[in-house]
């Protein structure tokens, strides 16, 4: 009997990146600086658009989910709204995403890393039958990564924090990936009151007295639960604007992704 181990299944390379986060946050003005800085690297990467309803993409994509579903003729045919029409799109694509893993497996030899940017409305992806065969597709072939974008500056109030947080909370237990928190648009404000607010509880509920806008018992309690959530995560800075915090975010994808290859 030859038995092997299932972890020898797995291939080291390449590292999957899925780019989550809230509407706004700036996936796309991250993927694209995530392009060339990969490019400028030399490392080699792929790039996967999995948003059916963008207009216009900053970056060329290998595969790109609008070159298989039409999104305008998805709505028209089955008489849906936008949102609609993008699950639509993305359970369509989803019925074909075997195809999808076979095209990277060839090229695996020569990829570093394969990048995938989501659609606008986060929960169409994190909290829908297709994103989860999606992303359960990627990780059973590839050591997979979630990168959550926040919106630094729309984050500064504790009481938005804790629910960006709890959202990233939820994406890390339901996925079991290993997550990255990349607080973007540092170039407006500097991510270290985040760290910081993660780091020390007493710190977070400081900040939470001086915030008179919203109840925060709530908050406070929800904090205390989030601290074992905090441990399991890589937190780093970055600008999609500037470029800043690149260096830091793929040492963080890098240390994810040998935590993937160690656990599954
Ligand atoms: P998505 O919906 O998450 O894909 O977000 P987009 O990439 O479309 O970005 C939303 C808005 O945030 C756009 O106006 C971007 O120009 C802006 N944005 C994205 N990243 C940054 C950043 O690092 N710094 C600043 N100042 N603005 C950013
Ligand atoms: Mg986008």
């Amino acid at each position: 009997l030859n038995i092997e181990e299932p972890s020898s299944e797995f291939k080291r390379k390449p590292v999957i990146i899925i780019v989550v986060g809230m509407a706004g946050s700036g996936k796309t003005t991250l993927m694209h600086r995530l392009v060339s800085h990969t490019q400028a690297s030399n490392l080699r990467g792929y790039v996967m658009n999995l948003d059916p309803a963008v207009m216009t993409l900053p970056f060329g994509a290998n595969i790109d989910i609008r070159d298989t579903v039409r999104y305008k003729e998805v709505m028209k045919q089955f008489n849906l709204g936008p949102n609609g029409g993008i699950l639509t799109s993305l359970n369509l694509f989803a019925t074909k995403f075997d195809e999808v893993i076979s095209v990277i497996e060839k090229r695996a030899d020569q990829l570093d890393y394969v990048l995938v940017d989501t659609p606008g409305q986060i929960e169409i992806f994190t909290w829908s039958a297709s994103g989860a065969i999606i992303t359960e597709a990627f990780a059973s072939t590839f050591p997979t990564v979630i990168a959550y974008v926040v919106d630094t500056p729309r984050s500064e109030s504790p009481n938005t924090f804790m629910s960006n947080m709890l959202y990233a909370c939820s994406i890390l237990y339901k996925t079991r990936l290993p997550l990255v928190v990349a607080f973007n648009k540092t170039d407006v404000a500097q991510h270290q009151f985040a760290l910081e607010w993660m780091e020390d509880f007493e710190i977070f509920n400081a900040a939470l007295d001086s915030d008179q806008s919203y109840p925060s018992t709530l908050t406070r309690s929800l904090s205390l639960a989030l601290e074992e959530f905090y441990k399991n995560l890589r937190a780093v800075g970055v600008s999609a604007v500037s470029g800043a915090g690149m260096d830091a975010f793929f040492k963080a994808v890098e240390a994810s992704a040998e935590e993937y290859m160690e656990t599954y």
